[in-house]
């Protein structure tokens, strides 16, 4: 188990118990160079770059109990010795000097994915818990392939690769944007001749047909963001399980007071649950983690900062590890639509939904699931309301005969989804519309750098991978 989850059953354990709220009143002041919001990839990379390579002070708020954003790892003591199951980022991809930070923590990357046991795919329609009719057939990879080789050519012909990746520095102004790139990605895809691409296009292109490698972490993704947190100083410089409940900024160029930001942070003992109230001032703020309404809610955000953050659009998602004896060992289970018995191109599921089972081999009874509160709004999708839905998903597929209950395990208990372990990867799909970006939202937003001493990073505002950030 990971450490994550050790402070989750915590917490729940705690609740249960006699251990009581207890407030410490007395804050504490703290002074540093920057101070970083969020503890995911961006956030993490910048704190130690800033600390170890530009000899600024830091401190870096992270809501949960670990580092790392979405790329948590579950170590599986069930087997021997204990295996790093992945269930968030599965691969680095080598872009520009992304590898080499890794390679600073002494790690090792091997080529390719972490290896799991072979499955077979079944393709099931969750929401009737029907196979798919034995005619089926899944898309041709080689025309899957060609299609991402023809989408690749056409954004480096284009020139719009370069206006995309890493960062949105190099849009042009709003007006100016190529009418293509804010075309709705399915009639884009259709204008051009790539449909078949869609369903990979979430990862590197150059990736999928074999330009560039891809390396996972031996051991696990947690290595490397257990290794930045003891580099960072621990908790000296890494305040977890944080969150910021005020912020003071300087309300233009002119006015010389440093950045204050009021942080909680809740603690828990044998018998108490603490929250610690730590004051930092700085000069600098850097914001890491995603922009949503719901984060800057705490900031005393000004006309045009709450113009900009408000246009937003944005839905959440989640992974988690399960087991469950109705589970077959060995098969991935994908959430297949039957529409795409006529068209495997056409299905978008506009509603929660779970996207697949996937076995972890023949050897584990885990699977790892991926959570979409698809057509729901932000607060609407947390755990609870994702674990429901993967519970009904697998109710379906039992009662539909397309999963089976084992031997003597009848009786209803045995359909229940055990969560092993939750990641919630937040907002997903953070974006604004086409009309919004013609009007130059992403200008405006990048124009907002460093003014009131505060500045932006991550995928809400930059390309979605690992290394590119
Ligand atoms: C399931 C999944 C698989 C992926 N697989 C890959 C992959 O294989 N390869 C790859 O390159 N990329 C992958 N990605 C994309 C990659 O994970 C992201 O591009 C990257 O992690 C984003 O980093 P970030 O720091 O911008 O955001 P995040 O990692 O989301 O970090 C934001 C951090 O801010 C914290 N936070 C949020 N709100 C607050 C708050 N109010 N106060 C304090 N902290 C807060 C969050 O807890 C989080 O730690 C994957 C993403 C997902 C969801």
């Amino acid at each position: 188990m990971t450490l994550k989850g050790l402070y989750n059953v915590y917490l729940v354990l705690a609740s249960f118990s006699s251990v009581h709220a207890a407030t410490v009143n007395t804050p504490k002041v703290i002074e540093r160079d920057v101070i970083i919001i969020g503890g995911g990839a961006a956030g993490s990379h910048t704190a130690f770059r800033l600390q170890q390579d530009y000899n600024k002070s830091i401190v870096l708020i992270k809501k949960g109990s670990i580092l790392g954003g979405h790329g948590d790892t579950y170590l599986d003591t069930s087997t021997t010795p204990s295996t790093p199951r992945e269930y968030g980022v599965q691969v680095y991809f080598p872009y520009l000097d992304g590898l080499d930070f890794i390679s600073r923590f002494n790690l090792t990357l091997l080529p390719g994915l972490d290896p799991r046991g072979s499955t077979t795919t079944r393709n099931i329609d969750f929401s009737t818990g029907l196979e798919l009719p034995s005619n089926y057939t899944s898309p041709d990879p080689s025309r899957i392939t060609s299609a991402i080789i023809r989408f690749h050519n056409l954004m480096v012909s284009q020139g719009w690769d370069k206006m995309i990746e890493p960062g949105f520095w190099n849009l042009p102004p709003g007006p100016q944007i190529p009418a293509d790139l804010l075309l709705p990605i399915g009639e884009f895809a259709k204008k051009w001749n790539v449909t078949e691409a869609l369903p990979r296009i979430p990862a590197w292109m150059k990736v999928l047909y074999g330009e560039v490698g891809m390396y996972h972490i031996q051991g696990g993704n947690q290595l490397l963001y257990e290794a930045i947190y003891a580099r960072l100083g621990a908790a000296e410089n890494v305040l977890l399980n944080s969150l910021v409940s005020s912020v003071r900024r300087p309300e233009n160029a002119d006015d010389k007071r440093d950045i204050e930001v009021t942080i909680k942070t809740t603690t828990l003992s044998s018998t108490t649950r603490n929250t610690t109230t730590t004051i930092i001032r700085a000069r600098n703020l850097l914001l890491a983690n995603p922009p949503t309404r719901e984060n800057l809610a705490p900031f005393d955000l000004d006309s045009l900062e709450s113009h900009l953050f408000s246009r937003a659009e944005y839905g959440r998602y989640g992974t988690a590890i399960v087991s469950s004896p109705v589970l077959p060992r060995g098969y991935e289970l994908h959430n297949t639509p039957i529409l795409a018995a006529i068209d495997p191109n056409k299905p978008f599921i506009n509603e929660p939904h779970v996207l697949e089972f996937a076995s972890y081999g023949n050897d584990s009874d885990l699977f790892s699931i991926g959570t979409s509160g698809s057509g729901l709004a932000y607060g609407e999708f947390d755990e609870r309301a994702a674990t429901k839905v993967a519970q009904k998903s697998l109710e379906r597929m039992v009662d539909a005969g397309t999963v089976k209950v084992p031997d003597g395990k009848e009786g209803g208990g045995d359909k229940k989804l055990k969560v092993v372990e939750y990641l919630d990867h937040g907002p997903g799909g953070f974006g604004v519309s086409a009309e919004e970006m013609k009007a130059g939202w992403m200008e405006k937003v990048y124009g907002l750098q460093g003014k009131r001493g505060t500045w932006y990073t991550g995928n809400a505002i930059a390309i979605d991978f690992s290394t590119q950030l």
